[in-house]
């Protein structure tokens, strides 16, 4: 049964085949933070998002390399660094940090790569000089390098592979005198920007004079080293994909010759209260936010993970609550079946439970559906555990199902309070490694929680984390 997905590019629902000739390996980038500010609900909803994506090809026996750049610097950052008296590294260390903390606190599994754009100037700059080669890039006499779409499109190539783009309203050709453009066109984009004075010490060397990169040229450069110059998958909200996924096209086509990606995939945005999030309405959240309000990672994770990717989620505060709840229906349940298990085990779980909810996410992660298979089969257990008529075997049976089901949704086991998320969120990455039998890693992860201070024991209920 093969997983299809909706790909932008072809606006169409299409079966999934890797590149690769094995049909084993699958290369997936997803853009990732612009780190001026803690992440917000939003943001998590699309990072969610990747890693359902994740997670069902892994279960689904890809060998996924997960690719997650971090934008550490733009405009906004630099303003920040400014406004701050500080440095960039320290300024979006911070940011940078407290990223990857709410990523295991929402029992995300960490992408196997994180490139900064900053640790990649001699690739960006590398392949600007490349855009110039080919004739599609320019510089222009404010000492900033521009893509022409112009010349990109006289070439053959196609801008607008995203959205139908009405390029004679973009004025393409048309010259226009400010401040901000200097280039030849309007729909021209930066991929050198020639140092401002505002730009403060955040400047790097190049060919055309100091500078920095723009963003979109920071995402070619790193997927392309990362995943090669033709890949699988790329992600992000939706709002990227024009400019910033666009562009991205062709300047990777641009440099290359060569297709770049061939399944995209866009998520819808997050409102709260039905309102776009803002700060001025008071409507703006953090994950900090809600576990401050004593909401967890597993709450947000559920709620989130409720919607179809396509469809716009209104979050509220109700729906967390509802999160509870739901939760607490799952972990009453599960609590129950590890009890009467006891030392029984069975890691393969009941076929015909299992694959309704494969079904479901096969086609396009229908998510809701997904969801309705784990609950009858709540339902059904909790009966059966009603009746008494389930063995302990039956039960270790239903507990390999509930985590067949949780390779993928994420939710974990519930843990005791006093296991802080990013030590519940290794010992969940130990499981996945363990049932993907890549032993090495599960052993590294054991070693990593060692050195955490912390100790992980295999019991027949489950794993069980204890403090050294
Ligand atoms: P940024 O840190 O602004 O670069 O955004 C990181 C990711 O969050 C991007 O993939 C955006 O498309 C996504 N994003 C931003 N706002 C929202 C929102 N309200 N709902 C869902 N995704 C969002
Ligand atoms: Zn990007």
């Amino acid at each position: 049964m093969a997983l299809k997905l909706f790909n932008t590019l072809t606006r169409s629902i299409q079966e999934f085949a890797p590149l690769d000739p094995q049909k084993k390996k699958v290369g997936m980038y997803c853009c990732g933070p612009t780190v001026y500010d803690f992440a917000h609900i939003g943001n998590w909803r699309t990072f969610v998002f990747a890693d359902l994506v994740r997670r069902t090809l892994e279960f689904s026996g890809y060998d996924v390399k997960h690719v997650m750049n971090i934008t550490d610097v733009e405009d906004k950052i630099i303003k920040r660094v400014r406004e701050n008296k500080t440095t960039l590294r320290e300024f979006t260390g911070r940011f940078e940090a407290a990223f990857f903390d709410d990523l295991k606190a929402l029992g995300c599994r960490e992408p196997h790569l994180k490139p900064r754009a900053t640790g990649h100037i001699p690739e960006i700059i590398a392949l600007v000089e490349k855009l110039i080669a080919r004739g599609v890039a320019y510089q222009a006499a404010d000492g900033s390098v521009y893509f022409s779409i112009e010349k990109y499109r006289g070439g053959g190539c196609c801008y607008g592979q995203l959205l139908k783009l009405n390029l004679d309203e973009m004025r393409a050709g048309e010259r226009v005198a400010s401040d901000e453009y200097e280039k030849e066109s309007v729909a021209d984009f930066a991929l050198w920007k020639a140092y401002v004075p505002a730009d403060g010490e955040v400047t790097w060397g190049s060919p055309w004079g100091q500078g920095r990169p723009g963003w979109h040229i920071e995402c070619s450069a790193m997927s392309i080293k990362a995943l090669g110059e033709t890949f699988d998958l790329h992600l992000g909200g939706e709002d990227l994909k024009f400019p910033h996924h666009e562009d991205e096209i062709a300047q990777s086509e641009g440099a290359t010759g060569r297709p770049f990606v061939k399944h995209w995939l866009h998520g819808a945005h997050l409102l709260v209260e039905g309102k776009k999030m803002s700060k001025s309405l008071g409507n703006y959240f953090t994950l900090r936010d809600l576990l401050a309000q004593g909401f967890t990672g597993r709450e947000v994770r559920f709620l989130l993970l409720t919607a179809h990717y396509r469809e716009t989620f209104n979050f509220t505060l109700d729906g967390l609550h509802g999160a509870k709840t739901a939760l607490g229906r799952i972990d009453e349940c599960v609590g129950k079946l590890r009890e009467l298990a006891g030392s029984q085990t069975s890691f393969a779980g009941d076929p015909a439970s299992i694959a309704p909810f494969v079904k479901a996410l096969n086609e396009d992660l229908n998510i809701s559906e997904a969801w309705a298979c784990v609950f009858d089969w709540v339902r059904e257990m909790n009966s059966r555990l009603a009746q008494n008529t389930l063995t302990p075997e039956r039960a270790a049976i239903a507990l390999g199902t509930w985590e067949n089901f949780d390779s993928i949704l994420g939710i974990g086991v519930k843990t005791e309070a006093e296991v802080p998320a990013e030590i519940a969120a290794l010992a969940d990455e130990r499981i996945a490694a363990k049932k993907a039998k890549d032993f090495k890693r599960a052993d590294a992860i054991r070693e990593e929680l060692k050195a955490k201070g912390w100790a992980i024991e295999d019991t027949p209920k489950g794993i069980k984390l204890k403090k050294i």
